[in-house]
């Protein structure tokens, strides 16, 4: 499984279309200060789900689209599409090859797709889990990411092995399961209610 490419459009400093191809082995991006270098990190880890806008540089939501330059007008949406590579199988789906897509509108709306077809953040956590490519995964080693791993408390620390180990997809499932169990109670403690009320 590798990254093959990534298409952004209107997304921070990329108006225009823009398609990066990563080959097997190592890729460098390279460019002045505030070319846009970090932005493409931002825009895979954003294509992931990242949801804090904080942690994408931004203050609010509308600062991930296209503010506009001098000959260019500000954009309206911004879409970014990562196309992985699955001939090996590790993603859970049947398909050689993935391509992950976000957009999102300045009204604040925001659509996840996997192969075109449209679907929930949830299914995309769930697609990547125990892979490292979540967007808590630690594929992205940004700066200072190390630096937090060393110095956090033991339980993040755990859950960057467990990741490499390939077990959070059972933690995950097993807080699903309890979540749905809970549920379950309530409603089972709500029947018994109605229940007694009729009897
Ligand atoms: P450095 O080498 O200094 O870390 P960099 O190449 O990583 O820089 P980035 O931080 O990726 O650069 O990009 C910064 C540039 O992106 C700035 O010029 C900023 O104006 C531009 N930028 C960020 N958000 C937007 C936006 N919403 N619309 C237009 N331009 C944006």
């Amino acid at each position: 499984m590798h990254l093959k490419k990534i298409e952004i459009r209107g997304f921070k400093s990329f108006p225009s279309k823009t398609e990066i191809i990563f080959e097997q082995g190592i890729t460098s991006i390279v460019g002045p200060n505030g070319s846009g270098k970090s932005n493409v990190s931002d825009a895979i880890r954003w294509v992931l789900g990242e949801q804090s806008i904080k942690s994408l540089r931004g203050d609010k939501l509308e600062d991930v689209i296209f503010a506009g330059s001098e000959n260019k007008k500000p954009m309206s949406f911004c879409e970014v599409a990562l196309t992985i590579d699955n001939k090996d199988g590790i993603l859970d789906i049947d398909y050689s090859e993935v391509t992950i897509k976000r957009v999102a509108y300045k009204s604040g709306e925001s659509q996840f797709y996997i192969n075109n077809k449209s679907c929930r953040l949830k299914d995309i956590k769930e697609l990547l889990l125990d892979t490292g490519i979540g967007k808590e995964g630690y594929s992205i080693i940004e700066q200072g990411k190390i630096d937090e791993i060393l110095s956090g408390n033991v339980s993040s620390r755990r859950k960057v092995f467990e990741e490499a180990a390939g077990i959070s997809k059972y933690r995950y499932k097993k807080e699903e399961g309890e979540k749905n169990l809970k549920i379950t109670k309530e409603n089972l403690s709500r029947i018994c209610d109605i229940y007694d009320e009729i009897e």
